[in-house]
């Protein structure tokens, strides 16, 4: 738990780390983390502003964070205090700044929606409305973390820091593990304010020391951007060939816009293939190898995903 703790302070220029078990477990972390920090530093301020389409996980609290449309009905009455704005419109956060807001909290990347960026420009801005106004930066890294989209954290593209991070699907290579990291200066947690029994336990942690280290060899993060640029021109290749829309996302999380509700029959016709992908919205497929996946391999599954568009007439 220490030596992993240690990477990751050491890697992401944070300093205090929590252990959890599940991406929503690190997600309540960091809220509750920004909920005391509030009530310590900004006179009893709650609210969080996250975005509109924006997905935090499935506790009572992370789905009141998280803007799916589906779930504005479900389970209520719903955990209040989160305040929703479109993403990367800096004056709309601008705007929802009120006396009760702690903490701006949003994927990197939007994955669960469909894989749409946070933009550069919209990042910086973030990180310096925040410092001016004095409220928290949280960033949910669950499923950009971990080299995913070809450094180890996503906001490395944009050349920011946050004040906390959460982390989990990669860190644990596929054990559950999740991390909330936060900077010394906003982890006012004390002993016991967070915790659980298999929170920190030493097997998930040794797997994740193991993750960190691979990932974090020479040349490991430049052979996931390579295979993201191959994977990418392969699907830019293969809209063209069948008429349809653009390639989005970064590194090895990229999607592919069909430009119809077809996801769902594709995804289906690729599995009876033996290709696992999956559409996060009726109108696009999303795509999330392993960060070892070799060219020879993303040129098998283009050619199965040829097949399927063929079969499904996609082709106009
Ligand atoms: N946050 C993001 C950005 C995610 O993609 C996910 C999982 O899909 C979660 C949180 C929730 O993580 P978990 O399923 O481990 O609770």
């Amino acid at each position: 738990m220490i030596r992993l703790s240690g990477l990751l302070a050491r890697h992401s220029g944070l300093h205090r780390v929590f252990l959890a078990n599940s991406g929503a477990e690190a997600n309540e972390g960091a809220i509750k983390l920004a909920r005391k920090w509030g009530a310590k530093h900004r006179d009893g301020a709650y609210e969080i502003i996250t975005m509109d389409h924006g997905f935090h996980g499935r506790t009572l609290a992370t789905m009141a964070a998280s803007g799916k449309p589906q779930w504005e009905q479900l389970y209520a009455p719903k955990v209040a205090g989160f305040v929703k704005v479109p993403l990367n419109d800096l004056d709309a956060v601008a705007a929802a700044i009120t006396s009760k807001t702690v903490a701006v909290m949003l994927e990197p990347i939007q994955g669960e929606a469909g894989v749409f960026e946070a933009t550069t420009p919209f990042l910086r801005g973030l990180r310096e409305l925040t410092r001016e106004r004095g409220l928290l930066l949280i960033l949910d890294e669950i499923q950009t973390g971990i080299g995913r989209t070809g450094r180890l954290f996503g906001f490395e593209h944009a050349a920011i820091t946050p004040d906390i991070m959460t982390l989990a699907k990669g860190l644990g290579g596929g054990v559950p593990l999740a991390a909330l990291v936060a900077h010394r200066d906003v982890c006012c947690f004390e002993y016991g304010d967070q915790g659980g029994t298999f929170c920190g336990n030493p097997l998930m942690a040794a797997a994740g020391c193991a993750v960190i280290e691979e990932v974090t060899k020479p040349g490991f993060l430049a052979r996931v951007v390579q295979a993201g640029d191959h994977l990418a021109n392969r699907l830019s290749a293969l809209s063209h060939k069948h008429g349809l829309g653009e390639v989005r996302g970064l590194g090895l999380l990229l999607a592919l816009d069909l430009r119809q509700d077809i996801a769902t029959e594709v995804v289906d016709l690729a599995r009876a293939r033996g290709l696992l992908i999956n559409g996060p919205r009726p109108d696009s497929l999303r795509f999330m190898p392993a960060l070892t996946v070799t060219n020879d391999e993303i040129d098998r599954m283009i050619e199965i995903l040829d097949g399927v568009l063929s079969v499904n007439g996609a082709n106009p």
